[in-house]
């Protein structure tokens, strides 16, 4: 054994203990570290040719990259839709490395049983009992599943396997969606469909949902083929949602694939006073929720469920003498695009079963009631104006006065530099813009009050 290696070996409880240590420190200072360090290109250090250990690997980290890492885990980091770790998701995450189960197959442990525990419980939370699912690694993985067994779908219309014959033997493919997550796009790629093919569809005027009117039209227009329509539960800049329950009554008289994006607006389900936004949910044949986004479970995780897991077998089997054949329930490794993948769903399990649905749902609640709050106060500013209304954890504004590309840009810039928070920019309807993300567990009325003093400063000093 490597000298470094019998030595850390020797001596790792107390490794763990200083491991630890590093942890409880970064955690502890989450609320004075800057929220965001944006980096440049940094010179890459020499490979060891020799290593030091993991005493000494700590030290040099702490060094050199902690410093400079952002604190994207904390309460007022704002940016996409990242959510944070709670405490037992953690705990779930780094006794995934500490088993270091592979979930390929049931044959020598039951890890493979606890992941699918857990999606039975995902499932139960989002109101998708009747389907199946399994852990991918985000939201564009869960997507791309969805939409590889819509393609297998399609295909079964025409009576071939997609997955055998090549996407070539299915011939023009349409899809359908009002405002779709550019995960979609990435996903049709990748598919072999390509992004052309997808039609937008126009969505109701001054909103990101899709107008029924004209998705009807859009569907009757394909005189009877089969087609994909994809509709969000969530969108990115407004959280805007279709009304799923309109498009489902859709497929009584036309035939298509329901593939709901609900990477985070799923979680609308939690609270009931915005459960009718994912009403029609469970109607679905594909639905794609993203879990280190609004679960607080860290990167990467989500899950996707499907109502046909025969033919999402035939996309992903991965047959080999030594991996047995999909019949019964069917291992995993013939469910995803990976076939080794690590317990993903340990931090989960962990997250639900240390906090359960009602503490899952507080968390959520919290957030909407933090969106609102903020979006409240800046409406009365008169520095900003809202482009949309606060319908669930997201506030889009821009600036009330000359909204120009140049000035948003700088006021982003001003409040990433600030370091109290971090927002990610978006243009909405052509008007350059802000969005304000709340999901993160950890997020109190005193970090609003920094949040929000902190977008005023940045606006005051545009004009300074
Ligand atoms: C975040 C998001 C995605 C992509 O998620 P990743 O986890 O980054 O792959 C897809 N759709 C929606 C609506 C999202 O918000």
């Amino acid at each position: 054994m490597d000298p470094k290696l019998a030595d850390d070996l020797a001596d790792l409880p107390a490794l763990l203990d200083e491991t630890r240590h590093v942890a409880q420190q970064v955690l502890a200072g989450l609320d004075a570290r800057p929220v965001a360090r944006p980096s440049g290109v940094t010179d890459a250090a020499a490979l060891p040719e020799v290593g030091v250990g993991l005493r000494a690997a700590l030290r040099e980290f702490q060094q050199r990259w902690e410093p400079r890492f952002s604190g994207s885990a904390g309460p007022r980091y704002l940016g996409f839709v990242t959510g944070g770790t709670t405490p037992a998701a953690l705990a779930g995450d780094w006794l995934t490395g500490v088993f270091d189960q592979n979930t390929i197959t049931t044959g020598d442990s039951a890890a493979s049983a606890l992941e699918r525990e857990t999606v039975g419980w995902l499932g139960q939370l989002f109101g998708l009992t009747e389907h199946t699912g399994a852990f991918v690694s985000g939201a564009t993985m869960s997507n791309f599943v969805g939409l590889a067994t819509a393609r297998e779908w399609l295909g079964e219309h025409l009576g071939i396997s997609v997955a055998d014959a090549g996407v070539g033997a299915l011939g023009p493919v349409h899809v359908l969606s009002g405002a779709p997550h550019a995960s979609i796009y990435k996903g049709l790629a990748m598919l072999g469909i390509g992004r052309n093919q997808l039609r937008l569809v126009p969505t109701q005027s001054g909103r990101e949902a899709v107008d029924i009117r004209r998705l009807t039209d859009a569907l009757d227009a394909l005189d009877g083929h089969p087609s994909i329509v994809v509709a969000n539960a969530g969108t990115v800049n407004t959280v805007d949602f279709d009304d799923l329950r309109a498009i489902a009554e859709l497929k009584q008289r036309y035939p298509f694939w329901l593939h709901v994006d609900g990477a985070f607006g799923a979680f609308a389900a939690l609270a009931p006073e915005h459960a009718h936004l994912v009403d029609g949910l469970a109607a679905a044949d594909s639905v794609c929720v993203d879990l280190h986004k609004w679960l607080n479970v860290p990167y990467d995780a989500a899950v996707q469920f499907t109502r046909r897991r025969d033919l999402q077998v035939q996309v992903f089997q991965n047959t080999a003498a030594y991996l047995g054949t999909p019949t019964g329930t069917p291992d995993f490794v013939h469910l995803v695009p990976d076939s080794s993948r690590r317990l993903r769903a340990l931090a989960a399990w962990f997250t639900l079963t240390a906090y359960g649905k009602a503490g899952h749902r507080e968390i959520v609640e919290r957030n909407v009631a933090s969106a609102r709050r903020l979006g409240d106060r800046l409406s009365l500013s008169g520095s900003v104006q809202l482009l949309a209304p606060v319908r669930l954890n997201v506030v889009c504004f821009t600036l009330t006065d000359r909204p120009t590309p140049e000035r948003v840009q700088a006021l982003t810039r001003a409040i990433t530099e600030s370091g109290e928070t971090f927002l990610t920019p978006t243009i909405y309807n052509g008007t350059p813009a802000l969005r304000a993300a709340f999901s993160n567990w950890r997020t109190t009325d005193a970090d609003l009050d920094r949040i929000y003093d902190a977008i005023i400063a940045a606006c005051t000093g545009l004009d300074s």
